[in-house]
């Protein structure tokens, strides 16, 4: 089996800001972590240094003149009707250089499924990519440019079937929206519900329509789900989704910001139970495009890719973090020292009340939204 690592520092000379949260130099705290275990030197790998998307890639999906503010405003000022694109102060702000991150970001996740779909390996991940709120006309969410979409959109234009799988603590709401009228994709989103996050949509009543009905599939969590909880609803759902919908490629966001110690959300897994949810979507992927997406504890980012890339590698790792990337964690002022960590969940994450909303909706997946699924 051959995978592809999709990377460059080069994501590093653009920033949001001091005192936005997300922070780009996550990014290359994972790099240094996979390549500290020597996890790029494998024989099965190839690293590729991304190349930025053009921007007529970004029209196959967003609007010319969303397109035109998000040029102008790369010069790091505020054109003059950014606001009625989503743009400014706040979460999606103008920071120099903007569209240039947005088309590195695009060009990685093209990179990664153009490896996969031209038949050079099985699995590519771009942990710079998974900006799943971008619409077409309007940055929402931290994500300017949305790279899944763009992405799945080649894979279609190759006659692929695929289903997208985003296990980002936010509702994949531009992606869902994208392809809410189409059976050609199935995107399966398993969040925190919206009743208590934004972008406050991905209720299990959101199913698709028209020819799409059935083909948008969500799993809102409330607000403390723990792993158990969480694994238990995937293992009910997913696999059976997939069985059924029979996919070329599988794409996922792999956002780490549902871990109970992430400043930006209220569910509660850890990096044992998202290592879980990898192997299983391992097991059910053809083929694999793999993209980040949040987090917003930066070592929490660090050491959950690179638990991702080993299983998508099939390897097991020490426990113990490598001594070179202690050195430059240290100097960021993290203490981990171990892959795993110790579990520091509090109790009531398993609580009976989460348990029996996530036995509704599970239900009401099974009845409403499966037997509509066909392959
Ligand atoms: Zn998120």
């Amino acid at each position: 089996m051959k995978t592809a690592f999709i990377y460059t520092d080069a994501y590093l000379d653009y920033d949001y800001g001091p005192t936005h949260p997300l922070r780009i130099i996550r990014l290359k705290l994972t790099y240094e972590l996979i390549n500290a275990y020597g996890l790029l030197n494998l024989h099965s790998v190839q690293f590729i240094s991304t190349l930025k998307a053009e921007e007529e890639n970004g029209a196959i999906f967003h609007s010319q003149e969303y397109l035109n503010i998000l040029r102008q405003a790369n010069e790091g000022f505020l054109p003059g009707d950014a606001y009625v694109y989503g743009l400014g102060p706040g979460d999606n702000p103008i920071f120099p250089g903007l569209f240039n991150w947005s088309l590195l970001v695009t060009g990685a996740t093209l990179q990664a499924v153009d490896f996969v779909v031209d038949g050079k390996g099985e699995i590519a991940f771009n942990i710079a990519g998974g900006l799943h709120h971008a619409m077409r006309s309007r940055a929402s969410g931290f994500c300017y440019m949305n790279d899944p979409v763009i992405g799945i959109m080649r894979l279609l234009s190759r006659g692929k079937r695929v289903a997208y799988i985003d296990i980002d603590a936010h509702h994949g709401d531009g992606v869902q929206k994208a392809f809410y009228e189409t059976k050609q994709v199935l995107t399966i989103s398993l969040h925190e519900t919206g009743y208590t996050l934004f972008p406050g949509t991905g209720f299990e009543y959101e199913i698709g329509e028209g020819e799409g009905e059935g083909y948008s599939v969500n799993l809102p969590f409330p607000p403390f789900t723990g792993d158990e909880i969480y694994l238990w609803a995937f293992e009910e759902v997913v696999p059976e989704l997939i069985h059924a919908f029979q996919p070329d490629v599988v794409v996922t966001q792999l956002g780490v910001d549902t871990f109970y110690d992430d400043p930006l959300t209220n569910l509660h897994l850890s990096i044992r139970g998202y290592e879980k949810v990898l192997k299983r979507i391992k097991d059910l992927a053809p083929r694999w495009v793999a993209l980040g997406g949040g987090g917003y504890n930066i070592s929490n980012v660090a050491r959950a890719w690179t638990l991702a890339w080993a299983v998508m590698n099939g390897i097991e790792l020490e426990e113990e973090l490598p001594e070179s990337y202690l050195k430059e964690a240290m100097r960021m002022g993290i203490e981990e020292k171990e892959l795993r960590g110790r579990l520091k969940i509090p109790l009531h994450s398993q609580n009976k009340e989460n348990r029996m909303e996530m036995e509704r909706v599970v239900h009401t997946i099974k009845e409403v939204v499966l037997p509509k699924i066909k392959g």
